[in-house]
């Protein structure tokens, strides 16, 4: 770090909670916050852009001379094009021209990212992805997103949607997704798709994390789905290995705390990769929860 580098604020908007962190010039963490989205508000919109822009005010006042860059991570994708908001998980951001609308109350720049490519970033440059030069970030949680990174900085694509490989759709007689389409990735190895094939096979309701314990603890109903579940894993991010040969895959998540992908996932990955022997790791995240907001940090202007 330069003496001239900025103070940094991360804000990341979450479904259930907003965390804000401010980075000194020397990367340190000087404020860090975590306050409710406001959700089913009748004017939800107005309500999380007040939130915001109060957060971003907060933490810019607590800077020295009241300024820092501002980086804002998002459940959601902006269109490269119109700058809008698509395919939000918070679907009273779709449509909407949020990071314009947070830089005019705020009076200046802020940049704006998906929450997969914030996670990608944060590990590439401060956790499991450092020190390797192409790296896939992957979080699996109640979806599925995916990031790009290379040397350290973002590879956005054409549209901004590289790495949104959660919505490639692998089966047309599979689930419906909110994308559209049928059999994306997201339909069939994120938490809910996990609990949703459990349903259909036995017509009862088990969360992810209950089918993964009855796994483990040798029930033969838990143990097919989570078998099926794990070859689909390796055989989704096996495509990755064959696509982009990427030099590191980091998972984060809450399904990412499964040991078992680590192990034979992987090796399921690594077989239905296009090469004799890949050695591609993948790994764990170090930034658990933190490294949305670290990495909205990273992405400000
Ligand atoms: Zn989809």
């Amino acid at each position: 770090m330069t003496p001239s580098a900025p103070y940094r604020i991360g804000i990341d908007i979450g479904g259930t909670k907003t965390e804000v962190v401010l980075l000194d010039p020397e990367g340190r963490p000087r404020l860090r916050e975590r306050v409710p989205t406001p959700r089913r508000h009748t004017r939800e919109y107005e309500a999380i852009l007040e939130n915001t822009v109060r957060m971003a005010e907060h933490a810019l006042r607590q800077t020295p001379r009241h300024e820092g860059t501002i980086g804002i991570c998002i459940p959601g994708i902006i269109d490269a094009g119109t700058g809008c908001v698509i395919n939000a998980n918070i679907t009273s951001l779709i449509d909407k021209s949020f990071q314009q609308d947070i830089a005019r109350q705020l009076g200046r720049p802020v940049a704006m990212e998906n929450d997969a490519d914030c996670f990608t970033l944060a590990e590439s440059l401060q956790g499991a992805g450092q020190g390797f030069a192409m790296v896939f970030g992957i979080i699996l949680g109640t979806g599925v997103g995916g990031g790009l990174c290379f040397n350290g900085r973002l590879y956005r694509g054409r549209h901004g949607i590289a790495g949104e490989w959660g919505h490639m759709a692998m089966d047309p007689d599979g689930q419906p997704c909110f994308c559209g389409n049928r059999g994306c990735v997201e339909t069939l190895i994120s938490g809910t798709g996990l609990s949703a094939a459990y349903q259909r096979a036995h017509g009862q309701s088990l969360s992810a994390e209950a089918i993964v314990a009855g796994a483990h603890d040798g029930q033969p109903d838990c143990r097919t789905i989570f078998q099926a579940f794990l070859d689909t894993f390796g055989r989704c991010v096996g495509g990755i290995i064959s696509l982009l040969d990427p030099d590191a895959i980091v998972l984060g998540g809450g399904l990412s705390n499964i040991d078992d992908l680590y192990t034979e996932g992987a090796d399921k990955a690594r077989r239905y990769a296009f090469h004799p022997d890949p050695r591609t790791p993948i790994l764990k995240n170090k930034l658990g929860d933190s490294a949305g907001v670290y990495g909205a940090a990273w992405i400000g202007i």
